[in-house]
């Protein structure tokens, strides 16, 4: 923490510490730029490492050992059904949290990052009011924001219940509800969804759209919701709520559409229907900063904001709202500061749904495509051809690979299996380096892995291609 007086100066003010502020905050600091970082939390790592990507899949992965250990009976192993120490559970989660925030604190030390717990907003461009801790005012000559979102609540539905939860109510883990109703199919509800059905509770979804995983192609989709057809009790899609009041013993929810749950009253009910930009809590009026009609803060390709010295990355500048994309803008912020002509335009950002089994894809899809009319090849090859995957005991998977016609540039690969998303990142670089699926294709892939049946795809778009196994 900075020296307590009620008035800081700083070179560089980052208003909140989240993947997007902490990596630009790193990153200038490490430029000799004297940087300071303000958050709401008394700890650094924003929502991702707080309540976002690392309590979620810390869950997740004590939900995938729950189904690993009942998987073995496949495989002539059985365990005897777990036993779950809910407050041990908590306090591990905890324990990977603490560790990670402590590894932030002594980066930002080392760095010289002046660190200050406390809520700012602007009061004008060059300074900001700080609430809740012992400084007052900051002085800045520039500012990043990078403020965030926070959970979008039901729209036109009133309730005030420790039984309805948004993402960060349900990480807390205080109880294993008996039954959950997920509203929202999108990844953050899969996910949580995820983790209480491995617990052992009646998981029923219901989604708006169509589909699952809106943005994800039907065929990557596919062996993830049959596999949470089993898991959960029900999925229905384009289905909404309609209302919800406490009664006894639960939460009486009024559903309409396409699917209407079995059940009505649920234990607990956890709320995934998206996420909204931080920006109407900054004041941004004192400094005339402009934001979109979804209220995210408008930038150019530099991250920069329409007022020359404010900068804005992260969730708070719009989709996708990944933590990946928020430290690849704090990386590129970081350098325009330092004086470094760059822009933030990557090939691709991965988008992964850690759920079992795991969902991933980079570039352009194949339903991106046939909207925009763009001509794509694609080579798609099933699991059960992976000697790795049967061996494990998953071929349920699927690796595909789109390419651009004529030339046999990768544009776009998605893969849903156990492990996708480590795999993905190859196809990052294929992608971002513009890469063939003939550089594929050569590649040597070790034997056997999962990974090789990427070159196998690719292998299958040359002339003369077919498939090794
Ligand atoms: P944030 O991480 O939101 O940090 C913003 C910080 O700003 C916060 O610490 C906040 O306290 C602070 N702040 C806000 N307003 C003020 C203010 N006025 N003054 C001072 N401080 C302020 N993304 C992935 O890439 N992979 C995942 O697996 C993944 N899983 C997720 C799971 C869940 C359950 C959730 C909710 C999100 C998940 N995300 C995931 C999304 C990811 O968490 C966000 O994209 C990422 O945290 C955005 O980073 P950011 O730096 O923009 O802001």
């Amino acid at each position: 923490m900075a020296e307590s007086c009620r008035i800081h100066e700083t070179d560089l003010l980052v208003i909140g510490g989240g993947p997007g502020g902490y990596t630009a905050a790193f990153k200038a600091a490490g430029y000799g730029i004297h940087t300071t970082i303000v958050d709401s939390d008394s700890v650094l790592g924003g929502v991702c490492l707080n309540r976002g990507c690392i309590p979620s899949k810390t869950l997740l992965a004590m939900a995938e050992m729950i189904e690993m250990s009942t998987h073995a009976r496949s495989m002539g192993i059985e365990f005897e059904k777990p036993t779950i120490h809910l407050d041990q559970v908590n306090a591990w989660k905890d324990k990977v949290i603490t560790k990670l925030n402590r590894g932030l604190a002594a980066m930002a030390k080392r760095l010289k990052v002046d660190v200050i717990c406390g809520t700012a907003t602007f009061a004008d461009s060059h300074h900001v009011t700080v609430t809740g801790g012992e400084i007052e005012k900051i002085k800045f000559k520039r500012v990043i924001i990078a403020a965030g979102s926070r959970p979008v609540k039901l729209k036109g539905i009133q309730i005030d219940s420790p039984r309805v939860v948004d993402s960060t109510g349900a990480l807390k883990l205080e109880r294993i509800p008996e039954s959950v109703l997920v509203i929202g199919g999108g990844y953050i509800g899969l996910e949580l969804g995820s983790v209480t059905a491995g617990l052992g509770s009646e998981v029923t979804v219901v989604e708006m759209l169509d589909s699952l995983i809106p943005g994800c192609d039907d065929d990557l989709a596919k062996p993830l919701t049959k596999r949470l057809d089993k898991m959960f009790s029900q999925i229905c899609v384009e289905t909404c709520v309609t209302g919800m009041k406490e009664v006894d013993g639960g939460v009486e929810v009024s559903f309409e559409g396409n699917k209407i749950p079995k059940r009505t009253v649920f234990d607990q009910v956890m709320v995934a229907v998206g996420r909204r930009p931080n920006s109407d809590q900054l004041n941004l009026e004192a400094i005339g900063a402009e934001v979109n009609d979804k209220g995210f803060i408008k930038v150019d390709s530099c991250m920069m904001t329409n007022v020359p010295n404010v900068y804005a990355i992260g969730d708070i500048v719009g989709n996708p709202m990944l933590a990946h994309k928020a430290m690849g803008e704090g990386k590129v912020v970081a350098q325009v500061l330092a004086v470094k002509k760059v822009e933030f335009k990557p090939a691709c950002i991965p988008a992964v749904v850690f759920t079992d089994p795991e969902v991933a894809w980079a570039g352009l899809t194949e339903t991106e495509a046939a909207a925009a009319g763009i001509p794509v090849n694609v080579q798609k090859m099933q699991w059960v051809a992976s000697g790795r995957a049967a061996a494990v005991g998953r071929t349920d998977g699927l690796t595909k690979v789109i390419c651009e016609p004529g030339t046999g540039r990768v544009l776009g690969v998605g893969i849903v299996g156990l492990h996708a998303g480590e795999m993905i990142s190859e196809s990052c670089l294929a992608i971002e380096m513009g890469a063939t699926a003939a550089d594929i294709a050569n590649t040597i892939h070790p034997h056997p892995t999962i990974s090789e049946l990427i070159s196998e795809v690719a292998d299958m778009m040359m002339p003369g291609g077919a498939p090794v196994h």
